[in-house]
């Protein structure tokens, strides 16, 4: 499937246009003619990138950039702010709200072909770490702290054979704050790595070396590879901008050079490969604490102590209910006791076997220790649980469990306590407290039955 890029505009005649440029090179096109109808568009379609415009009537594009971005389900997709060609205020702005990059209007082919190729590479890399993320490991490493760490001013690489065009870019950049070198040419570079350097800028028509053949180089070179390049390219040499991109250059950007556009690129270019650093060092140290319980393959109690609090998180930001279900094997301590630790262990097996196969794929199943056991269940509120928390009954106590390598057959039931998440204020500890108290209440019962705290 090709990638899907959602065109917002109020005009139809602009969302055409786009629609049509797009078309040519391969993409899918989603419209949305105003604010809320993108949001929804987003939430709905998670298209791959957003390109909105800022001034429509009711809310404007920077309204639509902050919402997506303070929506847990879009805030990954990358926006492109469409501004009008007069207001370079409105390119600093959009990247303030949240917006990965800007085009102006009319939107030129070459400008809107190299932003979208910039945006689908960085968003291979960004979704496949995002998914390694995903699939292993959503336990602690998601401390958001690091969030500093991308804003942080920018080492800029200036080369350039023209020392006044340096020079004006240099200071540019200082004086928004960052460190700025500049190089009339290119000389031994194989230190740019230990230094420390965000991005280069790299002229394009450059006479005293080739420029092209830099680009290749850097990113040919395992010091160099991570590090950014920004092409300034006179409007007239568009063709060998072109290769540069191909090569492997980030961005463009056309001389004489825009302050604001200069900053702002610089910004988001520094941002974007801080961006996947971290995620790539979210992988590494996800990967190092283990989140899987060895005995049963279920989600061990670090990883749902994480869970829970993204869950509730969510549950409060959205409204939507999160319930537990904790169950406890009846009479487990009988089973190692009779039968030896190997046949509890079967058992402990089963039983993680038969609950993950009596839940929906969005419940999170975990074996926070010994004979406990607790189901995570987001968007689902307390009646559902309890259902689902009966099924999971029935299913253990239903069929007798074989052990010793299956020479015996014995009959194993469980008890569950149901708690639902009641509001804002509520903590895992009460919400924990609640299905600890009514699980208490299932084994007073007579066990191998389901209680809830009643709300
Ligand atoms: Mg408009």
């Amino acid at each position: 499937m090709s990638a899907r890029v959602l065109v917002v505009d109020d005009i139809e005649a602009n969302r055409r246009l786009l629609q049509a440029k797009l078309e040519a090179q391969y993409f899918t096109v989603l419209q949305a003619e105003n604010g809320q109808h993108a949001l929804d568009v987003a939430e709905q379609e998670l298209p791959e990138i957003i390109l909105l415009d800022v001034m429509m009537p009711g809310m404007d594009g920077y309204e639509v950039c902050r919402r997506l971005k303070a929506n847990r389900l879009t805030a990954h997709i990358p926006v492109v702010m469409v501004t009008a060609l007069s207001d370079s205020e409105d390119r600093v702005r959009g990247l303030e709200v949240g917006a990965e990059d800007f085009l102006t209007k009319p939107v030129d082919d070459f400008a809107l072909m190299s932003r979208m190729g910039a945006l689908m590479r960085y968003n291979a890399v960004a979704s496949e770490l995002r998914q390694r993320q995903a699939s292993g490991l959503k336990a602690g490493a998601m401390d958001e702290t690091q969030d500093e760490e991308l804003h942080r001013p920018a080492r800029v690489f200036i080369i350039d054979d023209n020392p006044r065009t340096s020079a004006r870019m240099a200071t540019m950049l200082r004086n928004d704050g960052h460190t700025a070198t500049t190089l009339l040419e290119a000389g031994d570079m194989s230190n740019l790595a230990t230094m420390g350097v965000d991005i280069m800028i790299l002229s394009i028509s450059a006479k005293a070396f080739d420029p092209l053949r830099l680009c290749a180089h850097f990113k040919m070179t395992e010091a160099t590879r991570a590090v950014s390049i920004i092409l300034v390219c006179d409007p007239s040499d568009r063709a060998r901008a072109g290769k540069g991109l191909d090569i492997g250059a980030s961005d463009v950007i056309f001389s004489p050079v825009d302050r604001q556009e200069l900053l702002a690129r610089v910004r988001t270019q520094t941002r974007r490969s801080r961006y996947i650093e971290l995620l790539r060092h979210r992988v590494d140290r996800g990967l190092e604490l283990s989140v899987i319980d060895q005995l049963t393959g279920l989600y061990n109690r670090r990883y749902m102590m994480s869970q829970m609090q993204q869950l509730m998180q969510r549950a409060v930001m959205g409204g939507k209910p999160v319930s537990i279900v904790m169950c406890d094997i009846d009479y487990f301590k009988s089973v190692n006791d009779t039968y030896g630790h190997d046949a509890g262990d079967e058992v402990l097996q089963e039983v993680a076997g038969r609950l993950r196969e009596n839940v929906r794929p969005m419940d999170v199943v975990c074996r926070p220790g010994g004979e406990e056991f607790m189901v995570i269940m987001p968007d689902t509120p307390g009646d559902l649980a309890c259902a689902a928390a009966e099924r999971i009954r029935r299913a253990v106590a239903s069929q007798p469990f074989m052990v010793s390598g299956g020479k015996r057959e014995i009959t194993i039931t469980l008890s569950a306590g149901v708690a639902t998440i009641r509001g804002p204020d509520d903590t895992i500890a009460d919400i924990t407290k609640r299905a600890d108290t009514a699980l208490y209440q299932a084994k007073m019962g007579g066990r191998n039955r389901v209680e809830s705290v009643a709300a």
